[in-house]
């Protein structure tokens, strides 16, 4: 039973609201894809079957510089910046002047919009979402024009449209006013809203703090570890629901 245990009232449900990367969309095999073409050219005294790790010292991102950018302190190029330069110290790469580092930058850019692909659930689920009656959109940390063709490309922009983003809004998530601007564009009130997500802390946490039904999404091999929390045990606690797959979640709508 994919719920966060016997004592969370049941409510009624008229909104799911979805977060983008590695929710509706496999981000994480795009940046499989992206890190694998820049590693090739940029990092070449590192092996192949090193590349996992290269993904997993990205996506664990110890010095939080994404979120450092979603609290609007670095821009994104900058956060972008301390990240390569964090995975050259790490495995040995060259140090990357400017001009380097933006023919980096421009390559994995390439490379990740390529390898964009919805998770199989994805589509099932928002459209089962709306056959059941209720309205739905995504929101992101994100910048907004990238995941706006993202969800375009993946067949999700009229199922699932982007409603607030960091640029557009000017603050991220965890903040409690994005969920609650998405619940405001949306149309439902906070506690009639399900927003499910990837991240424990970002998204499952921020979203019951805003009054809304949080749900983490913790997807097989998806965990990013690092400084990452992401107890399945503390989020039921705390009344998240904790599930496995998006097929999971129309029984927490019906
Ligand atoms: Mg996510």
């Amino acid at each position: 039973m994919p719920d966060g245990g016997a004592d969370v009232p049941r409510r009624v449900i008229r909104g799911v609201l979805f977060d983008i990367d590695d929710t509706l969309v496999d981000t994480r095999s795009a940046f499989a894809a992206a890190l694998g073409e820049v590693a090739a050219e940029f990092l070449p005294g590192v092996p192949p079957e090193d590349y996992p790790r290269l993904l997993a010292t990205w996506r664990a991102d110890t010095g939080r510089y994404y979120q450092a950018f979603t609290r609007g302190e670095i821009g994104h190029l900058d956060q972008r910046r301390a990240r390569v330069d964090q995975l050259h110290e790490v495995y040995d790469g060259p140090p990357l002047d400017d001009a380097t580092f933006l023919r980096w930058n421009e390559r994995y850019d390439e490379a990740f919009e390529r390898a964009w692909t919805a998770f199989d659930d994805a589509v099932p689920t928002v459209t089962a979402a709306r056959r059941a009656g209720l309205r739905t959109g995504s929101l992101s940390n994100a910048l907004a024009a990238m995941q706006r063709v993202k969800l375009a490309v993946t067949g999700l922009d009229g199922l699932a449209p982007l409603l607030v983003s960091l640029d557009t809004f000017g603050v991220g998530k965890p903040d409690s006013r994005v969920f609650l601007e998405a619940c405001r564009m949306l149309g439902t009130a906070p506690e009639e809203t399900i927003y499910v997500g990837d991240e424990l802390d970002t998204d499952g946490r921020g979203a019951q703090r805003a009054g809304l039904r949080g749900v983490w999404l913790d997807r097989p091999g998806g965990r990013r570890g690092g400084p990452h929390d992401e107890d399945p045990d503390g989020a039921a606690a705390g009344g998240i629901a904790v599930i496995s797959g998006l097929g999971d979640l129309p029984a927490l709508w019906s």
